[in-house]
């Protein structure tokens, strides 16, 4: 039988080498993308793949900074262009300067996202090896 203090740790941070990568592959997907377009797409489809084989959720910020299509990672006026939707314009349309692929977001002043809600910290842990505090969200 494993220490408690052993198996309280992974407990906390189920997937944290994951979440690691993650963040790797995210910051070197957004450093390459002005350089190395293939580059980068490989990198975001990575990203996207171990958050999907591992069940970990990407913040709405980084999920929305990268193309859905390719994976490549989207810096405004670089590898996205920004518009308004011709037709409608309460849409905000990104699209990726690789692939083509259009994503439209409704422009609402008044929306928040639920993570930036207090109410959405269920719960403050400590990290083992560092000692920093860590929010616990639930999407
Ligand atoms: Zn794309």
């Amino acid at each position: 039988m494993p220490a408690p203090s052993n198996n309280k740790k992974s407990k906390a941070f189920a997937g944290r080498e994951s979440f690691h990568r993650m963040n790797y592959l995210y910051q070197a997907s957004m450093m390459v993308a002005s350089k190395n377009k293939h580059l980068s797409c490989f990198y975001g489809k990575l990203c996207n793949n171990i958050s999907k084989k591992t069940v970990l959720r990407l913040h709405p910020d980084i999920k929305r900074s990268l193309c859905k299509k390719c994976g490549l990672a989207l810096k405004p006026g670089i590898t996205a262009r920004l518009d308004l939707h011709p037709e409608n314009e309460t849409l905000f349309q990104v699209e990726c300067s690789q692939c083509g692929f259009k994503k439209n977001f409704v422009i609402n002043e008044e929306y928040n996202f639920w993570l930036d809600n207090p109410e959405s910290v269920v719960e403050v842990i400590g990290d083992g090896e560092t000692g920093k505090k860590k929010d616990v969200t639930v999407l």
